[in-house]
Formats: structure tokens, C-alpha cells, sequence
């Protein structure tokens, strides 16, 4: 079986120490599934366990205003995951956590990989395994011989329900594979003390270099709208904020200059649309959402 060798290699040189693999509380799971979604492990380390002792609960996060909430979520990047953490707070807190796959993915911010983590990490629910990127590369490879986009969802499933090793839990497993993938079968693969290398299908292929994997061109955020779309939140979630849209371009002067003119205003009407701020008279945005 591919995963031979798994089970040992993760009690000895798993990533034991990150904290929300401490607990089964499907809040806390949740929060962190949500600050990994595209932030580094190595930053969301420091911001968990504030974040949880801060809102223990979805109904403690459910009753703070939004602006609260992107405050403390400055720095982690991509605040719309705060604003659906917020909604999905305030959905839980009135009707309970919901327990199965469908369902989960109704809340705002949830997908598939999320709703099955949730399930199989804080639930234990007979669910597929949850799938993200590093578990679908290090399957698609280890398993199948292909890379993740040659084959169809369907069969990563069908190779991950087939592979757990004896005596492993469901938790562990998808613990040490988001491990193989993070630390061994990145996209470019260090299958060199890989814990699947013995029975890999794509080994060979890859260290013969007779199919170099694609890598994904980052977008580059230096100079970006995205960029420049946070200096504006953060201006505006500040203790003194910018009062018009001329005090706001002056306060993020240095990040819209690589930007066109208007980028500033694009950039109000963008986190206005996207129910980061609330619209105000001056044009720009003076209040965020309660
Ligand atoms: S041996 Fe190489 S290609 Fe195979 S799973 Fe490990 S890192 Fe990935």
C-alpha cells in the first residue's frame, strides 16, 4: 500500500506541536481551517490561541461588531474570510452546528475540504476525507502516478479510502498527510526521506525530471490592487481614520502610487461590494458594518 510507512514516520516526525490539532472543538478547528485557507502556518501560529481565548465560541464572536473583528484579523490577509467567519458565527450561534456535508458548505466561507474537515477532525463522522492541496498532490502522486489536475476529484477520494494504515485513526491520517505534503511532495517534491517513497508511484518520474511539475505563477502582491485594497482597510479600520477620500489618498499615498488614478476610490467601492465597509455620504467609507 502506498501508505506503508506512514503511521511510523508520523509519530516520530509529525508536526505535533501545531496547537489546533490539540482539540476536537469544532469551533476552534474551524477558525484555524479558516486562518490556514491562505495564510502560513508560521503566521497563523501566533494568532490562534488569541483568537480563541478572545472568542471562545461562535456566539462570542456572533455578538461583536465586524469592525472588531477585522482589527484583529490585520495581518492575517484576506479579510473576506473574517467577514464570512463573522456570518457563519452568527449563523451557528442561532441554529447549532449543522452535521453533515451539505450543509456545512451553506455557511458562508465554507467548501467542501472545510465541511469534511470539520467532520472528520472535530465531528469523527464517517465523511470522505477532506482534500486540500498538499493532500490531493501527495495522493494524486504517491497513489496514482499522476499529478493532482491529471486526474478527477473522484478518484483521489476513492485512493484516500483505500489507504488508511491499520491502527491509524482517520484524524491522524489526514495529520500526516497534510505533514508528507508540507514537508516532502511540495510542488517541487523533496522525495529524498519522503515517508512515501518506498511504494510512490511518480518517484521515479519525478527524480528522472521526465516531468517537471508546473508551478503556479504567485500573483505579485507588491503594487497590487490587492495590496493596495489593505493599506485602504487598514487606514480605515485605524483609530483615527481618514475623514474623505482626499485624507484616505494621502494615508496610502505610498501603496496607490504604483496604482492608476482613481485605484483608491476602486478600492473603497471594492470593500464597500464586498460588505467590508459600509457606504457613507463623503464617498468614502467612515464606518465599517456593526
Ligand atoms: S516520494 Fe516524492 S513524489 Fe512521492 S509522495 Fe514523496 S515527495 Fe511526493
Amino acid at each position: 500500500m502506498w501508505t506503508d510507512g506512514l503511521a511510523g514516520w508520523y509519530a516520530r516526525g509529525g508536526r505535533h506541536h501545531l496547537p489546533w490539532r490539540h482539540t476536537r472543538d469544532p469551533w476552534a478547528i474551524l477558525v484555524s481551517e479558516v486562518m490556514l485557507q491562505q495564510t502560513q502556518v508560521s503566521r497563523v501560529l501566533p494568532r490562534w490561541r488569541p483568537f480563541i481565548a478572545r472568542w471562545p465560541d461562535p456566539g462570542s464572536l456572533a455578538v461583536t461588531p465586524l469592525i472588531d473583528l477585522l482589527r484583529a484579523w490585520q495581518g492575517l490577509g484576506y479579510p473576506r474570510r473574517a467577514r464570512d467567519l463573522h456570518r457563519t458565527a452568527s449563523l451557528i450561534s442561532a441554529t447549532g452546528w449543522p452535521r453533515d456535508e451539505r450543509t456545512l458548505r451553506a455557511l458562508p466561507g465554507v467548501g467542501e475540504y472545510t465541511a469534511r474537515a470539520l467532520l472528520v477532525l472535530a465531528f469523527a463522522a464517517p465523511a470522505p476525507l477532506p482534500r486540500d492541496v498538499n493532500i490531493a498532490r501527495v495522493t494524486a502522486r504517491a497513489a496514482l502516478g499522476v499529478e493532482p489536475e491529471e486526474t478527477r476529484p473522484s478518484g483521489l477520494d476513492a485512493a484516500l479510502a483505500s489507504a488508511r494504515p491499520p491502527r491509524m485513526s482517520r484524524r491522524c491520517f489526514v495529520f500526516a498527510l497534510f505533514d508528507a505534503g508540507a514537508l516532502h511532495c511540495r510542488a517541487r517534491p523533496l522525495c529524498a526521506g519522503c515517508p512515501l517513497a518506498r511504494g510512490c508511484r511518480s518517484r521515479e518520474r519525478l527524480a528522472s525530471g521526465a516531468r517537471q511539475p508546473s508551478r503556479l505563477r504567485q500573483a505579485r502582491y507588491a503594487g497590487s490592487a490587492r495590496q493596495l485594497r489593505g493599506a485602504v482597510l487598514a487606514a480605515l479600520l485605524g483609530p483615527d481614520p481618514p475623514r474623505d477620500l482626499g485624507a484616505l489618498e494621502l494615508a496610502v499615498a505610498d501603496v496607490a502610487a504604483a496604482r492608476p488614478a482613481g485605484a483608491v476610490a476602486a478600492s473603497v467601492d471594492a470593500l464597500l461590494a464586498e460588505g467590508l465597509l459600509q457606504r457613507a455620504p463623503a464617498g468614502v467609507a467612515t464606518r465599517i458594518h456593526k
